[in-house]
């Protein structure tokens, strides 16, 4: 079975006594788009890092094309990541960012410069190869964050709030840059955040958090319908 499957997952913190996240189930099927969308300290972020190994699951298991990764390390788990504060590296060239998880998984030097040339271009920063981050704006970084979660081809791509530092005029550019990307590449996204209007123009599909619980699951049509 292709797709992420997330089986009865909870999270209770060390020196907590509710779970952050309380069994949660829900299937995300190869090549949507789904948000997590809800208030803040409904478990959205919490729900995002177990699916991406940053933290363990309290119970409940996640398949990715019916393997259980509940208990690898994040980098056997095939996922790109990219969260609200983009962790570029301030010395490297942006060319050398993107770079990076390629050099990491010891591709051949001739594949990289190809794939780093075609991300480049699909985030529109080829003109910015040579560029330190600290040259560029907030939402150039957070494309270059994009383009080095996404340029070894992960099994999905995994978003936390990655607009949230940008302001309004750089957050509408870069929410349709993102949905050109979910277009363009045909990668499951996983996107979190807690902008109904944001959820409502990206998704596919919806996860309705609240307490830690999926309350609902559906299209934004379907949930949100106009009387
Ligand atoms: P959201 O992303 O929806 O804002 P979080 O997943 O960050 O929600 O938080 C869910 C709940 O878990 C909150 O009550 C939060 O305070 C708690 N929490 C988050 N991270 C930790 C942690 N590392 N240790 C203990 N409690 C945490
Ligand atoms: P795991 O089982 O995934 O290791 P832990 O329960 O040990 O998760 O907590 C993960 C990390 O969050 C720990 O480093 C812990 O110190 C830290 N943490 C604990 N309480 C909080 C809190 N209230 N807010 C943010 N981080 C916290």
């Amino acid at each position: 079975a292709r797709g992420i499957r997330i089986k009865g997952v909870s999270k209770l913190y060390t020196g907590t006594s509710h779970p952050a996240v309380d069994e949660v189930s829900l299937d995300i099927a190869d090549g949507e788009f789904m948000t997590f969308l809800g208030p803040s300290g409904s478990g959205k972020t919490t729900m995002l890092s177990m699916l991406a190994g940053f933290v363990s699951v309290s119970a409940g298991s996640i398949e990715i094309d019916g393997r259980d990764v509940s208990r690898l390390k994040p980098h056997k788990r095939d996922l790109g990541v990219v969260f609200q504060q983009y962790a570029l590296f301030p010395h490297l060239s942006v060319t050398k960012n993107v770079a990076f998880p390629l050099q990491q998984r010891k591709t051949p030097k001739a594949e990289i410069a190809r794939r780093v040339a075609e991300t480049l271009d699909l985030v529109h920063l080829g003109d910015y190869a040579d560029r330190l981050p600290g040259q560029l704006s907030g939402g150039q970084q957070q494309r270059v964050a994009l383009a080095r979660a996404v340029v070894y081809e992960p099994r999905a791509l995994l978003m936390d709030e990655p607009l949230g530092a940008l302001d309004k005029r750089l957050r509408d550019q870069l929410q349709r840059e993102i949905a050109r990307m979910h277009r363009e590449l045909g990668m499951t996204f996983i996107f979190v955040t807690h902008d109904q209007h944001e959820a409502l123009t990206l998704s596919d599909r919806i996860a309705v958090f609240n307490e830690g619980r999926i309350e609902q699951v559906g299209k934004p049509a379907d949930l949100y319908e106009r009387p």
